[in-house]
């Protein structure tokens, strides 16, 4: 990938669908009377949600490209942080949950990274570089999480 356009289409189109999954997960966690793992996951929306508006701001200055699904260039044909969300229900339990947010971290962060690590456009490998490193805050917020949950 080697424009700022192509990747920030790509970007609004992942970190949207990252939203609106963790809302689902935030729902499904009230819906087992979760109240902790509700705010977490509403957090994680918030997260996606102003990451969506930055690449939003970023591209409104810019001539976005018209995506249709076909013209998504997605590692394995999914957006990375949606794969295996298929899963969701309302009858999740918590760490079924926290697992599934964890592996669609680390794959949005892996497809960051990937695009900073390869990219020949300047401008781009330092924005993807600043995508990855906010979904590293990401992994590591998880991953703190359930680990503070396996010790209780
Ligand atoms: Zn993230």
């Amino acid at each position: 990938m080697n424009t700022v356009e192509q990747f920030l289409a790509h970007a609004i189109a992942l970190e949207r669908e990252a939203a609106r999954r963790y809302e689902e997960l935030a729902a499904a966690m009230q819906t087992e009377g979760n109240a902790e793992l509700k705010t977490f996951f509403a957090r994680m929306a918030h997260y996606s949600r102003k990451h969506l508006a930055e690449a939003q701001a970023r591209g409104g200055f810019r001539e976005l490209p018209e995506m249709r699904p076909e013209d998504f260039d997605w590692p394995e044909g999914t957006a990375p942080e949606t794969a295996d969300w298929a899963g969701v229900d309302a009858m999740m339990g918590a760490d079924d949950a926290l697992q599934l947010a964890l592996d669609s971290e680390r794959r949005g962060h892996t497809y960051y990274a990937a695009i900073a690590a390869t990219t020949q456009d300047i401008e781009l490998r330092r924005l993807a570089g600043e995508f990855a490193a906010e979904e590293a805050q990401h992994v590591v917020e998880l991953e703190k999480l359930i680990a503070a949950r396996a010790a209780a």
